[in-house]
């Protein structure tokens, strides 16, 4: 008789416990589920209970946690994936300057100074001319725009045009005026102040925040409500774009010279999330530079241990080790092929970058760098690595944002050291067969945004956008990690082909891998029981469509943590139904 009650209890541990499961609140059945899960890479149905995901599997499966309150949405075949995660974005940076003139519709000098006259003539009552885009390939003959050129067209007020990676500012005259900047104006830290070099007069160009905050900060702020009021319209914007997550690589100040700019940002989230108007999560890399003083790295760490997430979290600093390729600012191993008198200039020395990094490391930051050039990808893995061999061991997961070039040597060393390459895919496109290329040189091309070659070693990959340098949307970018074309196909085949990633690889750098980029891999970037509910429905199956359709397809639904937040207005007639 004992024998056979122990092996009752035992068929009832491993039975399904049916009758005692609660009914889920909202079940996906009939799709193309992705769940990027070892275990189940494709499923048909989702189940949410709450904000978490109560169960993965076949539609007829899961049907047996509808309950007469379970909303049922049938995807008629719908792709879903989690929601996306975009690792390195400037965010409130865009959101301002979603009104900006755009110049990147510009395809010449000529073209560019006709979009800012039209604006400046739009806007009339705009104290300043702001400008945001404009591509360093515009300009004929390779040179940099001029402060004449631009006086030509708006001479009565100031203007301030910002390039389309934000490393160089391009101002009017009045603009100088105004911000009464001279030619003996210093940079206030990393930058230059170009001048022309037979008069030694200013051109109207400057490279790197040192130098363009000179003008930028005589520009007015906009207000505490304006901020919180570009916020929220730009979070829908992303949400719109299937965007569950966003981290927050602050870098450099943006319009307040003082390095605490980054925590009243973060403030402005906090906000929002206090009022339940926060309906994305935040993770955020707060500005550190060597003007940052030891207070605020005290301030930096309470705020890390208030803000633990997973709705808005904090952590992370960012150090910004270089500037781009295109002002010839990042640094290089070897000098640059369109001028050998340069191989760049790193904001640090070698013991200055192990200095800072090893004191951010021992205080338990999660350190995201930017360095794009080869020589200083290759110092700040030195750093990383001379930190994590005389601090504390740490669960290290820390990022080199960026990596336009990498030398052979050192890309098995981001796996080896358990680096994450945080690599924007869209940046391989704007600009690939112009200056870039040509300040690289032929001989460096094949380790040009190194992607296939960074994850054939083993490295952790994830995407972003930087955006406003580019596009939010993800699909572009998954589009371009995918072709290495632009949005018209050139080169067609694709640049550097042989560093193109799968699309199963790139939406990985998009979800799981983000999310481990961020120390969320437990709580979202794979749809599988127990993580919140984040994901996106999308019009086109991303795996069966070519290629070049990806950035065409659709956004029909973004649900995070379990809520509708944005619906299309053409999810029903794409075949959801709502019962
Ligand atoms: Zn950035």
């Amino acid at each position: 008789v004992r024998q056979i009650l122990i092996s009752l209890a035992l068929a009832c541990l491993s039975c399904e416990s049916v009758p005692s499961e609660p009914p889920a609140d909202l079940l996906l059945r009939g799709g193309r589920i992705y769940t990027l899960s070892a275990a189940q890479e494709w499923a048909e149905a989702v189940a949410i209970r709450g904000d978490k995901i109560a169960a993965v599997g076949g539609s007829a499966e899961l049907d047996r946690i509808v309950g007469p309150k379970t909303a049922v949405i049938d995807l008629g075949g719908k792709l879903v994936l989690p929601g996306f995660i975009d690792s390195h974005i400037h965010f409130l940076e865009g959101a301002l300057q979603i009104h900006h003139a755009k110049l990147d519709e510009a395809r010449s000098l000529q073209e560019m100074l006709d979009l800012v006259k039209a604006y400046a003539d739009r806007n009339l009552g705009l104290a300043w001319i702001q400008g945001m885009g404009w591509n360093y390939t515009y300009v004929e003959g390779g040179r940099l725009p001029t402060r004449q050129d631009l006086d030509a067209v708006l001479s009565d007020r100031p203007a301030y045009l910002q390039a389309y990676d934000g490393h160089t500012a391009w101002v009017n005259s009045k603009a100088l005026e105004v911000a009464a900047v001279t030619r003996h104006s210093k940079p206030q830290g990393y930058g230059e102040v170009v001048k022309d070099p037979l008069t030694g007069d200013l051109t109207g160009v400057f490279k790197e925040q040192g130098a363009m905050e000179l003008v930028r900060r005589a520009i007015p702020q906009p207000s505490r409500q304006d901020k919180l009021a570009a916020l929220q319209r730009a979070l829908g914007e992303a949400l719109a774009h299937g965007l569950t997550s966003i981290q927050i690589a602050h870098g450099s100040p943006t319009f307040d010279p003082s390095p605490k700019y980054a925590p009243d940002e973060l403030d402005l989230y906090e906000e929002l999330e206090r009022r339940g108007e926060l309906p994305l999560r935040v993770y955020f890399a707060m500005s550190v530079s060597r003007q940052t003083k030891a207070e605020e790295l005290e301030q930096f760490a309470r705020l890390k241990a208030r803000l633990p997430g997973p709705r808005l979290k904090a952590g992370a600093v960012k150090i910004v080790m270089d500037g781009v390729i295109e002002s010839h600012t990042a640094g290089m191993l070897e000098p640059y092929a369109d001028d050998p008198s340069t191989s760049g200039n790193p904001d640090y020395s070698q013991a200055e970058i192990d200095r800072l990094i090893a004191d951010l490391d021992r205080r338990g930051f999660h350190i995201f760098t930017h360095a794009i050039g080869d020589r200083s990808v290759r110092m700040v893995l030195d750093a990383y690595q001379r930190a994590a061999a005389n601090n504390p061991p740490l669960p290290r997961r820390h990022r080199i944002e960026h990596i336009e070039v990498v030398s052979e040597e050192d890309v098995p060393r981001f796996a080896s050291l358990g680096v994450i390459a945080s690599m924007q895919p869209y940046h391989a496109s704007p600009d690939i067969t112009g200056v870039w290329a040509r300040n690289l040189g032929k001989k460096r091309l094949a380790r040009a945004f190194a992607w296939k070659s960074l994850r054939q070693a083993g490295a952790r990959l994830v995407h972003g956008s930087d955006w406003p340098v580019v596009t939010l949307d993800p699909l572009v970018g998954l589009h371009a990690a995918v072709t290495r074309e632009d949005l018209d196909g050139k080169p067609a085949g694709g640049w550097i082909p042989e560093q193109r990633l799968t699309l199963a690889e790139a939406v990985r750098g998009y979800t799981a891998d983000a999310a481990y980029a961020s120390f969320e891999e437990d709580l979202k970037g794979t749809l599988e029981v127990g993580k919140q509910a984040d994901l996106v429905v999308l019009s086109d199956d991303l795996f069966q469509i070519l290629a070049r359709r990806i950035p065409e397809a659709e956004v029909l639904m973004t649900l995070v943590g379990g809520r509708a937040a944005y619906t299309s207005p053409r999810f029903g007639e794409l075949g959801g139904a709502k019962k």
